[in-house]
């Protein structure tokens, strides 16, 4: 019975050297140390020895199982171990190697042109206003001298939802309502910029949906000059301090006088080129004093109160400034052409 418990142990002690995982070392475990195991059947045998015998089996019994438990108990300790080293190493992190680029995206070129106009005009002291795109006729035209039937109303071919309601063709309505929320006091000095509508078919230079800034000043004794030297100052900072610019006459319903800014070619110094069509100037917006009956409808003293608006679309400003050829760029969101005005590359 000795040499069998002897036997037990060798056998066992050699499955737990040879295990090579948790699970091995497990069945080895439940093998000999189990209730159906090999030693239990030992100590069972044990009721055929005599009295003196029992004591000294007992005792070697439990030194064996011992021996075999605390084998097992070291070699669970090291596999144990393996496994986490293997985790570890799997696991590994090369800080050394480069990190993969985070791409972002930048500002859309026209969002950034209108943020540097607001800038430019906040600087000198407008504050920025803002309207529906869905307007009422009486805010797009009529409050604006544009009574139903006039023929310049034909100027904007206008999307209409219904007999009153339309999508607003210019960024003018939100002036109306400007003035009318200030009900024929003070003065008042804001730029509004947005989206406007028009029915035209879409080519290099038109666009059915495009932006537009515009500004207006009212105050007592606000004159042409005003106007000028405002439009100077923007001209200047928005194009380079080399640029001269000329006013031609030209006509609008909502203003009286009404006048076109043009702005020297900076591509040919004024002698003549493609861009200028031979002229040497280049026209970008359209301005003027405000019509004495936009006043009067919006309520003000128009004896008292005068005032200059201009108007200009973001859009021909930034194809003159960043030398865009085809308006449709920026309405086709391709990455390509929006990579190029990225601040981060
Ligand atoms: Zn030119």
């Amino acid at each position: 019975m000795q040499d069998r418990l002897k036997e037990l142990q060798t056998e066992a002690i050699n499955l737990i050297d040879a295990a090579t995982d948790l699970k091995a070392l497990n069945d080895v475990r439940v093998a000999y140390l189990g209730k159906k195991g090999p030693i239990t059947e030992v100590l069972r045998g044990m009721g055929k020895l005599s009295e003196e015998e029992r004591p000294k089996m007992g005792a070697l019994v439990n030194e064996v199982r011992e021996v075999i438990a605390s084998k097992i108990a070291g070699k669970q300790n090291e596999l144990e171990a393996a496994v986490i080293n293997a985790k570890l190493a799997s696991e590994q992190i090369d800080v050394t190697l480069p990190g993969r680029p985070v791409r972002t995206g930048n500002h859309h070129p026209l969002t950034r042109i209108i943020e540097e106009i607001e800038d430019l005009f906040i600087g000198m002291g407008y504050s920025v206003a803002e309207g529906p795109e869905v307007e009422k006729d009486y805010y797009n035209f009529e409050a604006l001298n544009l009574p139903k039937g006039h023929p310049a109303r034909d100027m904007q071919d206008s999307f209409y939802i219904s007999e009153e309601i339309l999508l607003r063709t210019h960024t003018s309505p939100v002036q109306a309502r400007t003035m009318e929320n200030n009900q024929g006091k003070g003065p008042i000095k804001i730029i509004c910029p947005g989206k406007v509508y028009r029915r035209d078919n879409d080519d290099a230079t038109h666009s059915h949906q495009f932006m537009q800034i515009e500004g207006l000043v009212i105050g007592e004794n606000i004159r042409m000059s005003d106007l000028k030297g405002t439009l100077e100052v923007f001209v200047k900072k928005m194009f380079g301090e080399d640029r001269k610019i000329r006013l031609r006459p030209s006509f609008f319903p909502f203003t009286e006088p009404s006048v076109e800014l043009d702005i020297s070619c900076k591509i040919c110094g004024g002698n003549g080129c493609n861009v200028c069509k031979g002229t040497g100037w280049i026209e970008i917006l359209g301005a003027g004093m405000v019509h004495p009956n936009v006043l009067e409808m919006a309520g003000y003293d128009s004896k008292k109160y005068s005032g200059f608006a201009f108007g200009m679309g973001p859009e021909r400003i930034a194809m003159l400034k960043y030398g865009v050829d085809d308006i449709r760029h920026f309405y086709t969101n391709d990455v390509r052409f929006l990579k190029q005005f990225s601040v981060h590359e």
